[in-house]
């Protein structure tokens, strides 16, 4: 299986990446990516050792695979499934959303469902080609499946110039060349390919942009715009832990012509063929279960922190503590649920690939909108100004000068300053920097608007049952009782 190493020599592959208005050298090695790409790298490193149970035998070679790249077909599997996916997210705290995993599961749904897309163009072939392309060589996926945000009062065909959401330009023999742009590639600058798509709603005039196909990050024509790095104005690791870490890039792509041959189209000017990708196949659900294991893993990490910040200052047998992180507690442990009891009434669908239960996936999903911010919350007011009671950076830890006073002034009982500054510092980049700023609104959009999201749990639920209760009940009496 590729190595880390493997993945990181890979990049430096003439994509173009541009930050502060020039395009990077080598992703792998400028400040902005490359510690994102080293936490990928680790992450492929955990995969190919047999010892952390992320293999499976391929089901081309036999050889063994990374099984979240494979649609799990049995309770055994998915189980299995949710093990592996566990290690990624433990190994980076859950802080790395996109990680391969993500649009991994996605493929891994759409080649259970050939029958969910065309066959003109082979389009049906072409999927089921890339996803085993991606199992064999352990490729790194990233998606763009929304529009850019010019107007959300239309869709595409009615703003303002041609081609503005990335679509098709010219029809050739050999393929399709597409002009325009798609947000919001997370992980794009990074990744080896980009499935670019459309998941928001599009109307029967959109057919130029009802697509989707992948693209290699260094494909001739396309540029990926990078919102500001965090990781280059970190000034350590010790002082922004997570920032130094693990920052996903978010990009903007635009494409300028680009070539993409019919072999990497999988949705071509077919509206109802791009909700088909996503819904009938049972993608969205084994995706954004891969999101809630992570998420439930980044929220136990934030439980923790505020766990340890209680302790240190003293505070956690104050019944008012106790309650606020009983509260937390909870939080989490409604997500885990969510997660364990999308697993436990998962079904196998018409394919045989066993979807996780909707009602249990979206209803905590749901909820995702309002368990964030409280958690955030709540770790925010245990926190106090701890976090603003830090020196500058850690060289007033270690300054001939300056330790003294911080070692006197910045520590308390039975914890020493570098430790206890250590945690707030973490705590900070959990919840104040620029970074945790990010993840507030990654949490709150990465699957969709809140409404959107609360739509889900709507269609996931059924109110029919309840409904009968309580019709039931309002018929056992009358006027007369
Ligand atoms: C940090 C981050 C990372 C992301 N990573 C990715 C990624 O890797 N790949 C990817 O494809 N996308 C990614 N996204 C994009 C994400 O999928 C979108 O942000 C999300 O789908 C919401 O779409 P939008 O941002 O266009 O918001 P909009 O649809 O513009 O909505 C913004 C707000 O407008 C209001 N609104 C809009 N339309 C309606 C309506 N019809 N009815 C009522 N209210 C409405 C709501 O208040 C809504 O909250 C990411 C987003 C963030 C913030």
């Amino acid at each position: 299986m590729r190595t880390g190493k493997n993945y990181l020599a890979s990049l430096d592959d003439g994509r173009r990446v541009i930050v502060d208005g020039a395009p990077v050298d080598d992703v792998s090695s400028h400040p902005a990516f490359a510690p994102i790409a080293a936490t990928i790298a680790e992450l492929f490193d955990l995969a190919a050792d047999p010892a952390n149970g992320m293999q499976a035998p391929g089901p081309v070679t036999g050889e063994p695979v990374n099984r979240l790249y494979l649609p799990p077909r049995s309770p055994e599997d998915l189980r299995s499934w949710r093990t592996a996916a566990q290690v990624w997210a433990d190994h980076t705290h859950g802080w790395v959303g996109r990680s391969p995993d993500h649009v991994g599961a996605f493929l891994a749904a759409f080649s259970a469902h050939p029958e969910a897309f065309g066959d003109e163009h082979g389009l049906r072939q072409n999927v089921l080609d890339f996803q085993r392309r991606v199992v064999e060589n352990d490729l790194y996926v990233s998606y763009a499946i929304i529009p850019p945000q010019v107007s959300r009062a239309t869709t595409a065909h009615a703003w303002e110039g041609d081609l503005v959401q990335v679509g098709v330009k010219e029809v050739r023999d050999d393929g399709i060349v597409v002009r325009g742009a798609q947000m919001l590639a997370t992980g794009g600058a990074v990744a080896d390919e980009i499935l670019v798509s459309c998941i928001k709603p599009l109307q029967a005039e959109d057919q130029d942009f009802a697509n989707s196909f992948t693209v290699p990050v260094n494909a001739p024509g396309l540029t990926l715009y990078c919102r500001r790095p965090y990781a280059t104005a970190t000034t350590s690791a010790f002082d922004y832990p997570l920032s130094a870490r693990y920052d996903e890039t978010d990009a903007l792509l635009v494409f300028d012509d680009v070539f993409i041959p019919w072999k990497d189209v999988f949705v071509f000017k077919d509206v109802a063929g791009l909700r088909k990708q996503f819904f009938d196949t049972g993608a969205h659900a084994l995706g954004n279960w891969q999101a809630q294991i992570r998420f439930a893993t980044k929220l136990g990490f934030l439980a923790g922190i505020a766990r340890k910040i209680a302790a240190v200052n003293g505070v956690d047998k104050f019944p008012g503590v106790v309650e606020k992180l009983g509260e937390l507690a909870s939080l989490v442990s409604v997500v885990r649920s969510g997660v364990l009891a999308a697993e436990y009434t998962a079904a196998p669908d018409d394919q045989g690939l066993l979807r996780p239960g909707g009602q249990a996936l979206y209803g905590a999903m749901g909820l995702q909108a309002e368990v964030h911010p409280r958690v955030i919350g709540i770790l925010r007011e245990l926190a106090g100004g701890g976090v603003l009671q830090v020196p500058s950076s850690v060289a007033e830890l270690v300054g001939a000068t300056t330790r003294d006073d911080m070692e006197r002034y910045v520590s308390s009982p039975g914890v020493d300053a570098v430790e206890r500054v250590k945690l707030f510092k973490l705590a900070w980049d959990a919840v104040g920097s620029e970074f945790a700023g990010r993840h507030q609104q990654y949490e709150l959009f990465y699957a969709g608007a809140p409404f959107v999201v609360k739509g889900y749990a709507f269609r996931n639920f059924d109110y029919s049952t309840p409904v009968r209760a309580v019709d039931a009940f309002l018929g056992s009496y009358g006027t007369e009782a």
